[in-house]
């Protein structure tokens, strides 16, 4: 996970982390080095930019130059605004419902699907939750059998109606079910389109309005850089949703959707998706993260 990154930040750092004395100099060289290495994992030029810009400024605060270890001061300020940038501390899911609804959105592909299925196991196995999910995209048949073989898997029920093509009466549907045979969450999976569209942003906006849930998740694909920063913002404008799941931190992403997306949309992130396998999913402290980060 963002080993390019790792390597760059870990060589910016080794540079002053040796030294007895490091000099204001020093402070500018080390600063302007990370702020390349986060530009180059896809961090936004003024996201990098202020964020690197607090650094210098708690460094030549916090009396680096005048330190016995400058450098462990020097990676502790950073390891702290990483933190801070990414969400300082971890906000968990509203369960407060009854049942608790839990609608998921994004971009087909983005990972929604099994991201559904390893949330239904985590909330049955962890929190001893009744859960029912709930197959919301009418568009592609092999959505649903997806969801349903992953229902299998974890023994979870999966509610569908393959003949209507409505996903707010099938929302609304699974909710009566729900309530009429006591489960305690529901999970509604939805369509996604390959790009924003006018059209799904109604149909999520419609069903969100029907079923007014308690937490309504975002889930981006992490190795869509930038972009996926631009889709959390325009799911946000609409949907005003209460947490992000970034998927696919397994693979080779750059991390820039990570350390960029609380900033900008001013959502926390909840949970990273790190395989294909149910239980690959983690919740998200960013104070673990920016120790990954560095290493
Ligand atoms: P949806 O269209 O948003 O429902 O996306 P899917 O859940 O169908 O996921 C799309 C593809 O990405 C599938 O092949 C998944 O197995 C895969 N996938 C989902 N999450 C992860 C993850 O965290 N890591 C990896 N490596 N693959 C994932």
């Amino acid at each position: 996970m963002f080993q390019n990154l790792q390597d760059k930040l870990d060589k910016a750092l080794h540079n002053i982390s040796g030294r007895g004395k490091i000099t204001e100099i020093n402070i500018a060289e080390t600063v302007k080095e990370i702020r390349r290495a986060l530009v180059d994992a896809d961090v936004s030029y003024k996201v990098a930019k202020d964020l690197t810009k607090r650094i210098q400024d708690k460094a030549l605060g916090q009396n680096v130059l005048t330190s016995i270890s400058p450098g462990q001061l020097m990676v502790k300020i950073v390891h702290d605004e990483l933190a801070i940038l990414m969400g300082g501390e971890n906000v968990g899911i509203n369960l407060s419902g009854n049942p608790t609804v839990i609608l998921i959105a994004g971009l087909q592909g983005s990972g929604k699907t099994t991201f559904s299925g390893k949330l239904a196991n985590y909330l049955k196995n962890k929190k001893q939750k009744k859960v029912l999910l709930v197959a919301g995209d009418v568009y592609r048949p092999a959505a649903i059998n997806q969801l349903k073989v992953l229902g299998e898997q974890i023994g979870v029920e999966v509610y569908s109606e393959l003949e209507n093509k409505n996903p707010v009466e099938i929302a609304q549907h699974a909710l009566d079910y729900a309530k009429q045979n006591k489960f305690t969450v529901v999970i509604i999976d939805t369509a996604g389109r390959l790009a924003i569209d006018q059209e799904m942003m109604n149909e999520i906006r419609n069903v969100h309005q029907a079923v007014t849930p308690q937490e309504t998740l975002f889930v981006v694909d992490s190795m869509t850089g930038q972009d996926a920063v631009n889709t959390a913002k325009a799911f946000n404008d609409v949907l005003n949703y209460n947490g992000v799941v970034l998927t696919k931190l397994d693979g080779d992403t750059r991390g820039g959707a990570a350390l960029t997306i609380r900033t900008v949309v001013e959502k926390p992130i909840k949970f990273i998706s790190t395989g294909e396998k149910m239980e690959a999913l983690d919740i998200f402290y960013p104070e673990r993260m920016a120790d990954r980060i560095l290493g």
